[in-house]
């Protein structure tokens, strides 16, 4: 390091005198003050020794005040999905209803009925509460819930198969995102896996040849998030639940994304979870928060005995659900229950038809266009997508309003947005900002207006030149 850059070093004001200057900053506690003025000093340092010059104290004070107040948000809140990605991981999967919330609150502020029998004043189970829903919705003799499909794999592998062989098709060796692979969740459950047939087909005679004295489950796992084509074959389930029958040896799927609905999107159908069971299937695991639009939450549906077995199991206590999760998916499975599955949030946006959205865009297009004169602005035809690893690949036509901008411009909106007090997630392509409003609730298309308004003007668009963002 030169002597210039220790100089500079060395004048970099301490923390206190930052402190001081800064004063009060709305209602930031001093907690998130002092980490706030720590962060930028620290930031400071590291572009002092790489030869920037240190800036005037009033400088660092703003830098601090506005990472402050950063600091006294929550971390986890909500955004603006304009992705048109409807079951988005990274964004929280399947949005909630509203009119739930109330309930949530209350069993959530108050002390609840989750282990406790009012009728005959004695213990109960958190299980009561959802599981006949759930196993009257699945058509199944029984269900459970845990907390996520993840854990309702393992659990149900763990009691059905540990210390025993489980057959699947190599066609069905998934991985679903980062750890979650299926030999892994085998190996993790003790349970030993034999795969059979090849990558492309897997006949039944496959299955048939690997059974033998040691095996204690067929599974056969829903490809949620790849489709194969051309030369592919696999077993029908209810040829697969024959088998299993007939060697009196269980077998389950793994559905990933479980529906209740009748989807036809794009030609394709998602197996629906009561057509699984009625297909002879003896226990079915799928997500809470993937296409059945609930919390977070992993169900199995299935024989009783096995049900029973896997309550009992110690791994059901290190997966339960929390009884939050519990309070909505409740209501959730009422709302099927009633016939207004299709009133979820996640399904209300599937069904948006792609002229109602053309409507929405042109809306807030067009107050754009007027307030920000220079944005080269359209209404285009584009595809909408499912997500969350479910029914991969499939598009549902939407209209998206697309700002064609050059490219450093293009990064600087989309950094913009995403920074927004209420950020707004967007999707970048072709050399366009997309924004697909199939996954913004009606309610935020204000907000999202002002922020687009706001970041467009900030990033100095049609002037041809980069302001500060
Ligand atoms: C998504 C998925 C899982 C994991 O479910 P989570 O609810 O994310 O834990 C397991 N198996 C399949 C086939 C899936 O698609």
């Amino acid at each position: 390091m030169g002597e210039e850059a220790g100089n500079a070093l060395r004048s970099i004001p301490a923390v206190q005198t930052v402190l001081r200057a800064m004063g009060d900053v709305d209602d930031v506690p001093g907690v998130w003050r002092q980490e706030a003025v720590r962060d930028v000093l620290e930031n400071l340092r590291r572009r002092v020794r790489a030869g920037s010059p240190v800036p005037p104290l009033e400088a660092l004070v703003e830098s601090a005040r506005a990472r402050s107040r950063e600091l006294n948000r929550p971390h986890l809140r909500p955004v603006i999905n304009a992705t048109g990605v409807m079951i988005h991981t990274n964004l929280g999967r399947a949005p909630l209803p509203e009119a739930m919330m109330q309930h949530l609150a209350e069993v959530s502020t108050q002390y609840s009925t989750l282990e406790y029998r009012l009728e005959e004043g004695v213990r109960g189970s958190r299980h009561e509460h959802v599981e006949g829903l759930a196993a009257e919705l699945a058509g199944a003799e029984a269900a459970m819930v845990v907390n996520n499909n993840a854990s309702a794999v393992l659990l149900a592998l763990s009691t059905v198969a540990a210390g025993k062989e489980v057959v699947v098709s190599r066609g069905e060796l998934v991985e679903i995102g980062g750890s979650f692979r299926i030999p892994e969740v085998m190996a993790l459950s003790g349970a030993r896996l034999t795969e059979v047939g090849a990558t492309n087909k897997t006949h039944l005679y496959d299955y048939e040849r690997a059974i033998g004295d040691e095996t204690g489950l067929l599974l056969k796992v829903h490809q949620s998030n790849f489709r194969q084509i051309g030369f592919v074959d696999s077993v029908e389930r209810a040829e697969l639940a024959a088998l299993g029958r007939s060697r009196g040896i269980p077998v389950m799927e793994d559905l990933g994304s479980g529906v209740l609905l009748s989807v036809d999107i794009d030609g394709y159908q998602e197996p629906r979870v009561q057509d699984v069971v009625a297909a002879g299937i003896d226990i079915v695991t799928f997500s809470g928060d993937k296409l059945l639009g609930g919390p977070q939450a992993g169900i199995i549906a299935g024989r009783r005995d096995w049900i029973q077995r896997m309550k009992k199991h110690p791994l059901a206590r290190a997966v339960r659900v929390d009884k939050m999760t519990l309070a909505v998916l409740e209501l959730v499975l009422r709302w099927y229950r009633e016939g207004r599955g299709s009133d979820l949030p996640l399904w209300q946006m599937i069904q948006m038809p792609a002229e109602r959205l053309r409507e929405r865009a042109q809306i807030v297009a067009a107050e754009l266009r007027q307030r920000c004169p220079g944005l080269a602005l359209d209404i285009e035809p584009d595809w909408s997508e499912i997500g969350g690893g479910s029914l991969p690949g499939t598009r549902v036509e939407t209209y998206v309003i697309s700002m064609s901008l050059p490219e450093s411009q293009l990064t600087a909106l989309e950094r913009t947005l995403r920074q927004a007090p209420t950020a707004v997630i967007a999707r970048v392509n072709r050399g366009k900002l997309l924004v697909d409003l199939r996954t913004v609730f009606p309610a935020q298309e204000h907000v999202l207006l002002e922020t687009l308004v706001g970041a467009v003007h900030s990033i100095d668009v049609g002037q041809g030149k980069e302001g500060q963002s």
